[in-house]
């Protein structure tokens, strides 16, 4: 669908968390050239050699302000991005390079054949070549998109005449350099240029080429992700975002499948209950897991989150189906909320379900990406078009939409996310409220099917369901409201750990049944994961074990709306546990209890 977005305000708890990283990260962490993150593009700095992998937050930055203007239209936003991207203009080299790594350091010198080598200066200029593009789109000025395709024509010429594999210019079995793809095909569509577009099809040829990767062929295939390159999860999701944006540019049924398979094998065996995907059995804590290794102690990165949504959202847009937007919800209400700070600053580098906090530090990758995350959504909250608007995540909002030749302003002012209701109000905006009928569709959430109620000012209506969206149709007139109540009870998600060895950290579960075997439950309402703040990790369990008795005492306490969920609760020969949602607490999470058999 085609989406004319006017404007979108977001309250409620997504809301009060973009207002946070709007005024926190996004308007501290760079405000001019002088920011540290800037000033490492400065002469001194790369002459010192100080750049290294940290470039990357200039790009995600411009990609993230420019959002943040383009939804605001503040004018000190405006200032700061255009005052950032002119200087990082000045900086670009006459032959189109711009980086912060020192002449002598950078990925066209002598490409390492063991990738494990290759550094990030490819990587930083494909973030460069992201944001530049979108404060391209945010401010209107063509300057930023031709600096953009100054960068991939420089990147074409150490490709195509010096003869330098994509894959090879960053690391992860080559997913680091090829991952590219996703930012070259934001600049196609501003720049439909024949280098560029050659650029692409070279990115796309060598996620397949290179040996220890085939990425198309071997997801084609429906192989595990994890049994793909090095199973890494963030290079991976922006391979797919990139192929999935491929596909809508220029078709391909092989990257259609391969993109297919591989969200299908993510999302049914790879995500943890708060919906980030997670790895960390065995390997590395960012790399994927083998199909069926499970551990409470899952861990999500923030960048994984951030490039799952990305790639979630392309799917959304390719094929329309509400199971994408449910998932995308999730995230956001669950694995994104989970990584964020209160004060819109700091994330959580590492987000484990059972655990401590892994908070990083101000040049941590995550809390740029948190950032991004978070500016995102408003974007896809809504989709609107000829025939009709969707919704894609239920929240409080307001918003401008162009639909069946007129404007709506829609506003939503329930607590969804509390009670499982939402309320949409129509009325008419500057333009004329259409006057032709248009279908109005709410995303189903999966936790929800079949067991809500659609009523029409009041009246009961039956919605019909296709593709994963409730949709009403009918001649809307101003002052009409739609509501919508998903049932709000606790739902158990169970779980089986069944792989463990003696190993101290959490990465050192066995990987081969060894006769251990304990059960798991979490507990969710509503688009909600809960959890409580006692500490458990791997090394040092919790004895917080759940009886069959408590679990039966699951109950939602209406008016606690902070602690809404007491296991036990009623039963006077129980201790009350109460849980809170996922994204409080202080320290420490608990998500997955024991259950004591
Ligand atoms: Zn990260």
């Amino acid at each position: 669908m085609l989406s004319i977005i006017i404007s979108v305000v977001v309250g409620g708890l997504l809301g009060s968390a973009i207002d946070s990283g709007y005024s926190g990260r996004l308007s501290t962490y760079i405000s001019g050239p002088e920011s540290e993150a800037i000033a490492l593009f400065s002469p001194e700095m790369v002459a010192k050699g100080k750049g290294g992998w940290r470039g990357e937050h200039a790009g995600k930055w411009l990609y993230a302000a420019s959002k943040a203007y383009e939804r605001t239209g503040d004018p000190e936003m405006r200032e700061r991005l255009v005052s950032v991207a002119d200087y990082l203009l000045s900086r670009q080299e006459e032959n189109g390079y711009l980086g912060c790594y020192r002449e002598d350091k950078r990925y066209y010198h002598r490409p390492s054949q063991n990738t494990m080598k290759v550094d990030w200066d490819s990587w930083i200029m494909a973030y460069l070549i992201k944001g530049l593009s979108e404060t391209s789109v945010a401010t209107g000025d063509p300057k930023y998109a031709d600096a953009a395709l100054r960068i991939a024509h420089f990147i074409h010429w150490t490709v195509f005449e010096q003869g330098i594999k994509v894959s090879q210019t960053g690391m992860h079995c080559g997913m680091a350099g090829c991952g590219m793809l996703d930012p070259l095909c934001d600049l196609y569509r501003l720049r439909p240029d024949p280098e560029l577009k050659q650029l692409i099809d070279r990115c796309i040829f060598e996620m397949d080429d290179e040996p220890n990767l085939q990425l198309i062929t071997l997801l084609g295939k429906d192989y595990d992700v994890s049994l793909i390159g090095n199973g890494k999860i963030y290079e991976m999701n922006r391979c797919l975002t990139g192929l999935a944006k491929a596909y809508q540019l220029f078709g391909g049924e092989n990257l259609l499948l391969a993109c297919t398979n591989a969200w299908n094998c993510i999302q049914s065996m790879h995500l943890t209950t708060l919906g980030g995907p997670w790895g960390g059995i065995n390997i590395c804590l960012e790399i994927f897991n083998r199909p069926a290794e499970w551990a409470p102690y899952e861990v999500t990165e923030t960048c994984s989150v951030m490039e799952w949504m990305h790639f979630t959202r392309e799917m959304l847009k390719i094929t329309g189906d509400g199971k994408y937007a449910s998932e995308l919800e999730k995230s956001a209400y669950n694995a994104l909320m989970a990584a964020r700070a209160a004060d819109g600053n700091r994330w959580i580098y590492y987000v484990r379900t059972n655990g401590e906090f892994g908070p990083g530090y101000d040049w941590s990758c995550c809390w740029s990406s948190g950032m991004t995350a978070l500016e995102d959504i408003p974007v896809y909250m809504y989709d609107s078009g000829k025939n009709g608007v969707k919704v894609n995540i239920i929240s409080e909002s307001s918003a401008v939409l162009s639909v069946a030749g007129g404007e709506v302003a829609l506003k939503e002012t329930l607590p969804y996310a509390f009670t499982g209701k939402a309320e949409y109000e129509f009325s008419s905006a500057e333009s004329a409220f259409p006057k032709k009928p248009f279908s109005f569709s709410v995303h189903a959430p999966e936790w929800a099917l079949g067991t809500y109620s659609v009523k029409v000012n009041g009246q009961s209506v039956t919605a019909s369901v296709k593709d994963g969206y409730i949709t009403v149709k009918r001649r809307w007139t101003e002052g009409d409201k739609l509501s919508i109540e998903f049932p709000y009870e606790i739902r158990c998600y169970t779980k089986t750990w069944e792989f463990r060895n003696g190993g101290a950290r959490e990465h050192n579960f066995s990987n081969w049944y060894n006769g251990f075997k304990e059960s798991f439950v979490s507990f969710a309402a509503g688009p909600l994961v809960f959890a409580t703040d006692h500490l458990d990790r791997f090394a040092e369990r919790s004895p917080l074990d759940l009886s069959s008795d408590e679990l039966a005492g699951v109950k939602i306490i209406k008016d606690s709306p902070l602690a809404p969920v007491v296991i036990g609760a009623g039963q006077t020969t129980l201790r009350p546990i109460c849980l809170m949602p996922a994204y409080e607490g202080p320290q420490s999470r608990f998500i997955w209890f024991r259950i004591d058999e």
